[in-house]
């Protein structure tokens, strides 16, 4: 039951490290409970095990994903650590795929902690050019029988869309856990519970947080006995956000939708504007017609949108020249759009492909832009002025 003190409207922060527990009876009641790793304890008893503050902002989130239940971490990071370690065991060599096109600090990650200090048995599936096949994807699960399967909606930075539910059919066929990492398309384009997927992740510190002020991640699922597998894990490894970040986190998500939205309608415009540019090699955005897996993005968020973020690249004589012409852009328009390297603020930013990704990707020329929720025509008119002085 939450206990509400007095006539506020919002769960306050309670920063205690530790709660009361009063006397050595409900002393150990409260622990002896605690091994149940429910969601709303009896007993509060430390921070780093639940937290009221930090419950609040988590159903926020289940009402976002119409989820079960939803876990709030201190980054995105620990979100996907503590999703895959609930399926880690000791002794199970059942091998683990990756599809090929996810954050790079996730690649960090599985190559790093899963694969060379954890022993993991990792496979990555590709894609073939800028679509997954469906074909290729069985013929993988077959050869495979991953015992795990984890990909995003939205790739990064090209922003090739999954057929999400085919995926998650052929996933669950092998009897294989479905993780999705929904941070880009958000849970306002899609919720990928609803789809069947077992465990859903978000870098909180994107869109959710939304100002680019927070570090945060979560996780979202419906089964009970995943949910407390991961309140455990992430207990003892130390992944809870902390009751401030939740708290602001919780504000923050009360403009979600409205922010979101925005951010989608300002893509739609600046892709549509870019690709009208001489400049302009090539615009990567779903909600265009061109780009390969439009219809895909069409059907799975029903039109609502197709995402905040647009990748585009500068034509050129040659590299060099698409090279010049990328840092030209940059230098014009930073009075008013910044290079920083996250995504998702409120305020539109951009990042250079390159020197992230390095030759992954082929055009050299090529620049992710994240939509904010700034007036559409302020941001057309900077993109156009800074375009203009390029040649
Ligand atoms: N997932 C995706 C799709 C991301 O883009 C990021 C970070 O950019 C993460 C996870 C990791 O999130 P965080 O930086 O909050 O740890």
């Amino acid at each position: 039951m939450k206990k509400k003190l007095i006539n506020s409207t919002r769960m306050p922060v309670y920063r205690d490290a530790g709660f009361e527990l009063t006397n050595a009876d409900i002393t150990g009641q409260a622990f002896k409970k605690e091994t149940d790793n429910d969601h709303w304890p009896e007993h509060f008893i430390y921070s780093r095990y639940r937290n009221p503050t930090v419950i609040e902002a988590e159903e926020v989130l289940m009402k976002f994903e119409e989820s079960r239940w939803a876990l709030l971490t201190q980054s995105g990071m620990s979100a996907i650590d503590t999703a895959l370690s609930v399926f880690q065991e000791a002794g199970d060599s059942r091998p683990w795929l990756f599809f090929s096109e996810i954050y790079g600090g996730t690649i960090s990650y599985i190559d790093s902690v899963l694969k060379n200090r954890r022993g993991i048995n990792l496979h990555r599936f590709y894609p073939e050019g800028m679509r997954y096949d469906l074909d290729k994807f069985k013929e993988k699960m077959e050869d495979l029988k991953p015992s795990l399967v984890f990909f995003e909606i939205v790739s990064n930075p090209m922003l090739i869309i999954a057929p999400a539910r085919e995926i998650v059919d052929i996933i669950h066929s092998y009897d294989s856990i479905a993780i999705i990492d929904n941070t880009f398309a958000s849970p306002y384009l899609l919720k990928p519970l609803g789809l069947g997927a077992d465990i859903v992740i978000h870098s909180a510190t994107k869109y959710l947080g939304g100002h680019g002020n927070i570090t945060a991640g979560a996780l979202c699922g419906n089964d009970q006995q995943i949910m407390k597998k991961a309140i455990e894990y992430r207990k003892y490894v130390g992944h809870m956000i902390s009751p401030d970040d939740a708290y602001r986190l919780n504000t923050q998500m009360q403009s979600f939708f409205l922010r979101f939205r925005r951010q989608c309608d300002n893509a739609v415009t600046v892709a549509a504007e870019l690709e009208k540019s001489e400049l302009i090699e090539k615009v990567y955005y779903p909600g265009l017609v061109s780009h390969c897996t439009h219809s895909i993005a069409k059907e799975i968020f029903k039109k609502k949108g197709y995402g905040a973020i647009v990748t585009f690249s500068f034509k050129g004589k040659e590299n060099k020249h698409k090279r010049q012409r990328r840092d030209e852009f940059i230098r014009a328009i930073s009075d008013h759009i910044k290079l920083v390297p996250t995504l998702g603020d409120s305020n539109t930013i951009l990042m250079p492909v390159e020197p992230i990704w390095g030759d992954r990707y082929p055009d050299p020329g090529m620049i992710r832009l994240s939509l904010g929720i700034e007036d559409t025509d302020e941001i057309l008119s900077v993109i156009k002025s800074s375009l203009a002085g390029i040649i």
